[in-house]
Formats: C-alpha cells, structure tokens, sequence
C-alpha cells in the first residue's frame, strides 16, 4: 500500500467535541500504524458559523491531547494553506471546470421561488425536497445577461439522473444510492463561498487524502462526493465511516446529557491519557478485552478493520476509572507536579507545603482517588483541621469513656520523641492495653478526631502525614468539642 494520508477536518465551532477526537484520534492512529501522514484542515466556509479564537482552541486541544499534526494550519506542508477560507480561488476555478463540463450550472433562483418549490413539494409528499433544474434550461446569453446585471446566483452541481451511486466503506462495506435521491447540490453559495462538498472533495484530492475517515453523519454526504469525484474524473479515497456516539440511554450524545467538549473534561482534571484511551475504545477494540492503553500501545493495536459498525455509549463511570487507572500509575513526582497545579487552583494557594508533605499524601492517597484535584477534596484533613465530625462515626464511635481514653493517647503520643508510623502504633497498642480494650475502641475516635471522618488512608500513615504537635492538637480540640 502506498503510504496513507489522512486529515481530520473539522469546521471550527469553539470547541473540539469528543466525537471530533475520536475521529482525529483513529485518523492519528491509522496514520502512525501505517507510515503515513496526518493532516489538519480548518473547514471555515460557513461564515455565518465563524467563531472568534476558534481554530486556536482546536489545534490547543488536539495539542493538549497529544495528537501532533505532520501538516496543518500551523506547521505548514506541501499542500497548503490548510484552511478552506485562505483556498477560495481554488473552489471557483474547480466550479468553473465542472460548468464547462456541463456537470455544474449557474442557478438565479430567489429564495422566494425555491420556498414555493419547496412546499409544493412537500404537498405532494415527495420524500425529500428537490431542486428542479429550473435553471439548467438558461440559455448562454441569459446567463451572460443575468451575471452582467448581478443578480445573486449559486452553482449546483448537474446531478445525473438513474445513475447508480455504489462505493465501499471500510466499516460500513458496500454502500449504493440511487443518484435519483440527490439533490442538485449547491457547490458555491451566493456569498462566493463553497460548500462543504465541494471544498471537501477538492481538498482531499488536491491533498492527495488516501483515506477519508470521519463521523457516521457525513454517509449521506458520500453519494455527492462520489459525484464529484466522477464528474472531475479523480480518484475516490478510501471512506471509513466511524459509528455513532452514543448517551448511556442510546440517544445520539448530546450536551443535554453531559459535556461534549474535550475542553470541559480537561478543565474537570482528567488526564490527556485516560480521555485518550477512553475514546479509543468507543468504537473500537483489539479483538480480547484489554482496555488499558497508552496511545503508543494503541497505534501497535489499531486497525480501522476492528471498528465497529454499532454506535458506541460514552460511559463516563468507565472514563473516571480509566482516569483512577492512568493516574495510578504515573510517578509520584510526576502526581506532585499536578497536585501543586490543583493547588494553586484552590483555597490553600498561599500555604507552602514542602514537597515531601505533598508526597507523602500522594502516597497514602493514590489507590483512592480517581483525580488530582482528590488529593485535595477527598482529604481536606492534610490541609486543615476538621471543621466538623461525621456525624454518624460520632454516634457510633464516641463513647462517654472516650474523651479519656484518647486524652491517655495523646499524653502517650506527647511523650514520643518524632515518632515514626511504627512508633505511633506501638503507642496505641500499649495505651490498649493498659485500658484493657480492643485497638479498634481508639483508633475509630482517633480518626475522628484527627480527620473528621470514619474512612481513609492508613491511620498510622495518617499521623505520621499530620506530625505529632497537630495530631495532639487535634485530639485535644475534638474532646473540647465533642465531649459527652
Ligand atoms: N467539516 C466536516 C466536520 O465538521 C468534515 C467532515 C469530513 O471529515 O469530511 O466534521
């Protein structure tokens, strides 16, 4: 096979949809599997869709993904410019090309006349609205004369009538439309701006795209590209038409339901790798059911044969716990990066935690959260004294003997000389046994007292984290408070 080019092509909308990076991500795994090159094109000839910054926030969150383009917008290549608003000349002079060949005409038609058209149609219950080759009949001189005295015009494309539409799509296989059903397709609007058609079939050709892979939606665009492609007399890429994506209750994902940007699971704290491996497996799978990836692993394993032809749920519980697993097995001075990140984000920015306190939580915390900023929010109690007790751990664990008994333990505590873990259980166990009772009868108060909380890291880690002048303090304070 010669080496593949492939593109992802969004038009920009202000932000990358998850859908969008499924399809960079399987154009970027196909590219890399097979020696080929991987291609960014801006599709920005809607200009009543622009939206400001939008091309930067693409090319951020493809970069913050850790996709990397061989050409595209910023870095350049062969084939430029890579957005379609910089190649309009390009688009006019294909139109051209296909008039003269009698595959594309000029169409003067008011809006006024094809919304008649339109209902009139929808009157005699056609299937799907229509145009009617009204102006294919104009004569030269009428076109001439109506240029001339600039009257708004389009181009439509010729569209042949009884011509069997039939290509192969890698995922969704033999694929054939009646060239009945298609509409005479507008190629350049009365702005002077191509279509998406149009400017999508030049591009790829012009591009030289072997392989055109993108979202199940565009299928019914394919019969209007093979047109085209026929009409130029062109090649046809290869089409691989990737599966639906999904809400949990099967309806097409839609915002209503959760978010949809790439940018809004970034800025919630997941990792570029667990969003990365999560949407690969939407839609996709190696044939076993391994589902932990990083996104080398996932060029050796990708094929676009594996990809399913079903729509695909986008289940978050799985996304967080690919994320739990992609963050468990970072270092942890890579997690104290970040946490130092999170922190910065959160109320005890103007502390200075030393380095070694951080990683010490880190330590005792990894296996139990799912996300950075949990180093955090799951146990304020590193960060803070206790505002309050869990109530229901009050009532169960906070006997009347126990304001004495823990105020035994932290004399005990208080007469350790920088005590390590170990030094602190051996304290507990002898305190126990002195009072006669269960280890468990002091160390459920204990981690009242010190956390607030009735679950956690490691009791004897959590003292060593909190240091013995704070873990005294807070013994102290919660007999104060919780007496009986
Ligand atoms: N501009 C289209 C989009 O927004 C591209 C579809 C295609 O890849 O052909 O997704």
């Amino acid at each position: 096979m010669e080496y593949p080019r492939v593109r992802f092509a969004p038009s920009p909308t202000g932000y990358l949809h998850v859908g969008g990076l499924r399809t960079a991500l399987y154009n970027y795994l196909f590219a890399k599997k097979n020696n080929g090159k991987f291609i960014l094109r801006i599709e920005d000839t809607d200009q009543s869709r622009y939206v400001e910054g939008a091309v930067d926030n693409l090319i951020n969150a493809l970069k913050w993904a850790g996709l990397s383009f061989d050409e595209g917008p910023d870095v350049g290549g062969e084939f430029g410019p890579y957005k379609q608003s910089e190649r309009l000349d390009i688009y006019k002079k294909h139109a051209d090309e296909l008039i003269s060949k009698g595959d594309a005409y000029y169409c003067f038609c008011t809006p006024e006349r094809l919304k008649l058209l339109r209902e009139e149609q929808e009157k005699q219950k056609l299937p799907q609205a229509k145009y009617d080759k009204h102006c294919l009949s104009l004569s030269k001189n009428d076109i001439e004369e109506k240029l001339k005295s600039k009257i708004p015009f389009v181009i439509r494309l010729n569209v042949r009538p009884n011509y069997k539409i039939a290509f192969d799509d890698i995922i969704r296989e033999r694929v054939e439309f009646d060239s009945n059903n298609v509409d005479d397709q507008v190629l350049i609007k009365s702005d002077g701006y191509p279509t998406y058609h149009l400017a999508n079939v030049v591009d790829d050709h012009l591009m030289k795209i072997t392989h055109v892979i993108r979202g199940e939606e565009w299928l019914s665009s394919v019969p209007k590209h093979v047109l085209l492609y026929d009409a130029f007399g062109w090649k046809r890429p290869i089409f691989a038409h990737l599966p639906l994506l999904l809400n949990p209750d099967r309806s097409k994902l839609s915002k209503r339901q959760g978010d949809v940007a790439v940018e809004d699971y970034r800025d919630k704290g997941y990792l570029r790798e667990a969003l990365i491996n999560f949407v690969a497996l939407l839609g996709w799978n190696a044939g076993d059911d391994r589902e932990f990836y990083y996104l080398d692993e996932l060029v050796e394993a990708f094929s676009l044969e594996r990809v399913n032809k079903s729509g695909a749920v986008f289940d978050v519980v799985k996304l967080n716990s690919l994320n739990a697993e992609h963050l468990r097995k970072k270092s942890n001075d890579e997690i104290l990066l970040m946490l130092r990140e999170s922190i910065q984000k959160s109320e005890f920015r103007s502390q200075n935690y030393p380095d070694e306190f951080l990683l010490f939580i880190i330590a005792a915390m990894k296996e139990r959260v799912s996300f950075v900023h949990e180093f955090i929010s799951n146990c304020r109690y590193f960060y803070e004294a206790p505002k309050e007790y869990e109530q229901k751990s009050v009532e169960k664990n906070w006997k009347p003997e126990t304001p004495e008994q823990l105020k035994k333990l932290s004399d005990a505590f208080a007469a350790l000389n920088d005590p390590t873990k170990e030094d602190y259980e051996h304290s507990l166990s002898k305190v126990a046994e002195e009072l006669n009772v269960g280890k468990g009868k002091l160390i459920h108060p204990l981690r009242l007292a010190v956390s607030g909380q009735s679950t956690g890291p490691g009791m004897f880690d959590l003292l060593f984290i909190l240091g013995e002048d704070e873990v005294i303090k807070r013994i102290d304070t919660a007999i104060q408070l919780l007496k009986k």
